[in-house]
């Protein structure tokens, strides 16, 4: 064989090899600086082990396929419609076959769940990283809360929002909450659960210091609910983390390091949308067109979601108006009137498709050398 075709093998191997492992690692969705990460995580899945339609194994593939860091088994407690088919005595067990399917290796994680299903007050509760499932089924939801906080779960309060159980769509605390959050027995609140985003679950998390998530809640296939081969995603908390342990993911979590994924929205507090925003919409140096006063700048969005900004400083643009659209993982092209020719500058934004308060966006200002 010769020399250029014994390279093309080598190549082609080489090649195959990077797809087979692409397939089972973790996928980009939003660059971080050096030394963190965006941990991309769904804490609110269902199987058959509680009223879901799949195996939890399929949950795991699914995440995988995906391309999701960690993922969080949370059955039912109390609800399991197909019992007579699945008596399911052991309410660990969703979470035991959903871990033995993780290949060696492998980095995607499943933390152990449930949901404590009630009425209102206080709704659905999810608790996570739980250490006996089977503990948390109490009479009454304050003991299986409680139980929850004495295996160190993160615990938080699922659709506070849903119109089953609040007819208006609002979500709002009533006493049982308030209490469980003055205790610090509730640490988070979904402002996103599958296909709804509540403001005012946003303003509650916000009043409290409750961490910020957003979930999917499946119960069908991702894939359909989220037409992921299309190029959707399911509804995802991303958390900020200095490693990949879950030592640091649950640390961060409790610290209410996050931003929410939603469609084309990014839900958070003020700070770790800044962050997120200076480590994924990136400027170019500054050039001039030759002979002009046009400075030419090139601006590249590094991560998976598209952004709408609207610029709100002083200058005009050459080939656009103040409303910019860039396209998720592409560059773009700004050619900036700034009259003067200038070493440096500052470019106001509203970063239009972010949330940091009920019908508030982030204001971020680049400064470009
Ligand atoms: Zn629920
Ligand atoms: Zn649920």
């Amino acid at each position: 064989m010769c020399k250029i075709q014994t390279q093309k093998y080598i190549n082609l191997i080489f090649f195959l090899f990077v797809i087979i492992f692409k397939g089972y690692s973790q996928k980009f969705f939003f660059s971080s600086d050096k030394d963190q990460f965006w941990l991309s995580t769904d804490l609110h899945i269902h199987s058959v082990f509680s009223d879901g339609n799949v195996w939890p194994s399929i949950r795991v593939e699914e995440a995988r396929r995906e391309g999701l860091d960690l993922i969080a088994i949370t059955e039912h407690l109390e609800y399991q419609p197909h019992k007579e088919d699945i008596p399911n005595p052991d309410r660990n067990r969703s979470f035991i076959v959903a871990s033995e399917s993780i290949k060696e290796g492998e980095e995607l994680r499943v933390i152990n769940g449930s949901e404590i299903t009630r009425e209102m007050p206080p709704g659905h509760i999810n608790a996570v990283f739980v250490k006996d499932a089977n503990l948390l089924l109490h009479n009454d939801s304050l003991s299986g809360i409680k139980e929850a906080n004495k295996q160190d779960a993160f615990v938080f309060w699922n659709h506070p929002n849903w119109d089953e159980q609040r007819k208006d769509g609002i979500a709002r605390l009533d006493l049982f909450h308030e209490y469980l959050i003055n205790e610090k027995l509730l640490h988070g609140i979904e402002v996103v659960n599958e296909t709804t985003y509540s403001e005012e679950a946003l303003k509650i998390a916000l009043d409290n210091n409750l961490t910020i998530l957003g979930t999917s809640d499946i119960h069908g296939l991702t894939d359909w609910e989220h037409k992921i081969p299309l190029g959707g995603h399911r509804p995802m908390t991303l958390v900020k983390v200095k490693d990949k342990s879950e030592d640091s993911f649950k640390k961060a979590l409790f610290e209410g390091k996050t931003v929410v994924w939603f469609k084309n929205l990014l839900i958070g507090k003020e700070e770790h949308l800044k962050s997120l925003i200076r480590q994924n919409l990136i400027f170019g140096p500054l050039k001039y067109l030759d002979g002009k006063l046009i400075m030419k700048v090139e601006l590249t969005n590094k991560s998976m979601n598209p952004f709408q900004l609207e610029y709100l400083g002083e200058f005009s643009f050459h080939q656009r108006s103040n409303i910019i659209s860039i396209p998720a993982k592409s560059k773009i092209i700004l050619q900036i009137k700034t009259r003067l020719k200038k070493s440096k500058i500052s470019l106001p934004f509203k970063i239009l498709n972010t949330v940091t308060a009920p019908k508030k966006m982030l204001f971020y200002t680049f400064i470009l050398k």
